[in-house]
């Protein structure tokens, strides 16, 4: 029997009720577009994270563009990026004219290398052509990146801290959830994320009241006080009200999903400790764990045993960004972001959901033990 990589039918038969109960309730009042569910989710998802504002957007890579939008950044804007992410994190970038700047990530945690953040930035002001304007800080995997320092760093250099949290929406570190640790926290609902939708879904969360104004302008067109009065370029970055429906639903067990994701990362720790790399820690963080992702020599060898036994496993990334054919023009050559170059070829997805069983888990970690020719137990 082959195993789910995400199993979201495994979570549909557990929360059906809920969910086709208020998928019923928009279907009978209507209110397709901004109707009440979406408002009612971005308070309940304020009160979730801590943030004060939460705007509800078609998308996590508009929410990202939109953050971009809100600081008005543009052409001759640098904007400091890992380049060890998905797509989405650069390309909202390049759309509004700015130039990306890959940074490396640590091995410690795949996230944003502050000492090539560094580097960076001495190397733009250095060239003297781009004006340094905002990092986005990716929390890869569901684990937060260093907002401490990262926002000690953006304060010092006058830049904004955005947070990609499209995989980490429910994590924690240092007593503050994913939402309330950056200038602005871009997240995805897609159904693959930690909390996903039925659909496309994303949101922006801020605590400034003039920033979250913004945001809802830009996510109505740019409209100002009245429907027809446009102050700004904006887009139709609206939230479907029959998704925020499927996440009010959601919402409710999520708590205890982030419980069993944990959970499950510890079976998997357990059974393969010195096997492979394991995916990084943080004292005080809690990881939202959309992935659980170990680290060994030969990936790819070990990736086609899985699969001829019907267990999945993914690869996220296989290029970083800077060497990607899209992104080459904006200057990185092979060799200039080692860590990044190194993951691409070590990093291994398993399979992770909440309702992934212990003897799944025991299956997938025998499996994996046989094909790295490791001696280990797993019974
Ligand atoms: C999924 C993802 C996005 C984009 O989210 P969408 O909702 O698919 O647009 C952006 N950044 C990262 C790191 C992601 O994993």
């Amino acid at each position: 029997m082959s195993i789910a990589f995400i199993d979201l039918k495994a979570q549909y038969r557990r929360i059906k009720e809920d969910v086709n109960t208020r998928m019923q309730k928009v279907l009978e009042h209507g209110e397709f577009i901004m109707g009440p569910e979406v408002a009612e989710l971005e308070r309940a998802l304020a009160v979730f994270t801590g943030a004060k504002h939460c705007i509800g957007v078609a998308s996590g890579t508009d929410a990202l563009l939109m953050t971009l939008m809100a600081h008005e950044i543009g052409p001759g804007d640098a904007v400091f990026l890992p380049s060890f992410t998905f797509t989405a994190t650069a390309e909202v970038v390049v759309l509004l004219g700015a130039t990306p700047v890959f940074v490396d990530v640590t091995e410690q945690s795949y996230n944003l290398d502050l000492a090539s953040l560094e580097a960076q930035l001495r190397h733009v002001r250095a060239t003297g052509n781009l004006r340094p304007r905002a990092v986005i800080a990716v929390d890869l995997f569901g684990l937060p990146a260093d907002y401490p320092r990262l926002r000690d760093f953006a304060r010092n250099n006058a830049l904004v801290l955005i947070a990609d949290a499209a995989q980490s929406l429910g994590a924690v570190a240092q007593e503050r959830r994913v939402g309330a640790m950056a200038d602005m926290t871009a997240t995805s609902f897609f159904p693959a994320k930690p909390l996903g939708c039925y659909g496309d879904g994303g949101a922006i969360f801020c605590d400034d009241d003039e920033e979250a104004d913004r945001l809802r302008s830009i996510r109505l067109h740019g409209k100002g006080k009245e429907k027809y009065d446009i102050v700004r370029i904006g887009v139709n970055g609206r939230l479907d009200t029959l998704q925020a429906a499927v996440l009010l639903a959601k919402l409710a067990h999520f708590p205890q999903e982030l419980e069993a994701r944990e959970r499950i990362a510890r079976r998997y720790d357990e059974l393969l400790k010195g096997a492979v790399t394991l995916p990084p820690r943080h004292a005080g963080a809690q990881s939202a764990w959309a992935q659980y992702t170990i680290r060994l020599d030969n990936r790819d060898a070990v990736a086609a045993a899985l699969r001829s036994q019907g267990i999945p496993t993914a690869v996220y990334y296989p290029l970083p960004m800077h060497l990607q054919t899209a992104y080459r023009r904006f200057g990185r050559d092979p060799g200039s972001l080692p860590v990044s170059e190194r993951l691409r070829h070590e990093v291994l997805s398993l399979p992770m959901h909440p309702y992934l069983d212990d003897s799944s888990i025991e299956r997938i970690c025998s499996a994996l033990l046989a094909a790295v020719g490791h001696g280990k137990n797993v019974a």
